[in-house]
């Protein structure tokens, strides 16, 4: 049983490594940026709400994204452990998740921050080509990163429940150094 909250600027590799544990530990990997996309692509309500923000490099507004984490933790395969990627984004997003996980008695100990070089992670990106992958955007995500999200780290780390993996390797090597962390 596995619970793990994935950090990570853009392009760090969160979903490829997320994808990877949870095929292993045969839990659910729920990202915030799939269902987003998966509801733009179907136009539903959200869908319709979010467009705008994530073309833009910006966050969706909190009221969009935190029912539906709630929703979704509430959901059956989510009994058995999950990994999060891309949420919580801020600080408030990480308040509401501790409140959230203390309500359904879902712990999570471990919080695994990705960590490359900036330059990398612009080449990256530019080179995955999804729609919010030009340069501009890439830059302002980046920003964003910086300024809402960076300073989950100091947040988990004073809980003394963040671990940082070098994400500028192999695939491979960045899979087995987070097996290794989860199976300490
Ligand atoms: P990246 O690989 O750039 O981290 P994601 O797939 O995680 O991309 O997210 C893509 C976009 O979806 C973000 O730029 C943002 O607009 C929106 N998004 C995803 N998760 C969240 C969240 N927890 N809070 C607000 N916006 C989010």
């Amino acid at each position: 049983m596995i619970r793990v909250i994935f950090l990570g600027p853009p392009g760090a590799g969160k979903g490829t490594q997320a994808a990877v544990l949870s095929k292993d530990f045969e839990v659910p990997h729920i990202s915030t940026g799939d269902i987003l996309r998966s509801a733009v692509a179907d136009k539903t309500d959200l869908g319709t709400k979010a467009e705008s923000y994530m073309n833009a490099g910006e966050l969706v507004p909190d009221d969009l994204i935190l029912d539906l984490i709630r929703e979704r933790l509430g959901q059956k395969d989510a009994d058995k452990g999950w990994i999060l990627d891309g949420f919580p984004r801020n600080v408030s997003q990480a308040n509401f998740l501790d409140k959230l996980l203390a309500e359904i008695e879902q712990p999570c100990e471990c919080v695994l921050n990705l960590e490359v070089p900036d330059k990398v992670l612009i080449s990256r990106l530019l080179a995955r080509g999804r729609k919010d992958d030009n340069e501009e955007v890439i830059r302002h995500r980046l920003e964003v990163y910086r300024q809402q999200t960076e300073p989950l780290i100091e947040f988990f780390r004073s809980r003394q429940q963040l671990v940082s993996i070098n994400g500028h390797q192999p695939m491979d090597s960045v899979a087995s150094d987070l097996t290794q962390v989860l199976q300490a």
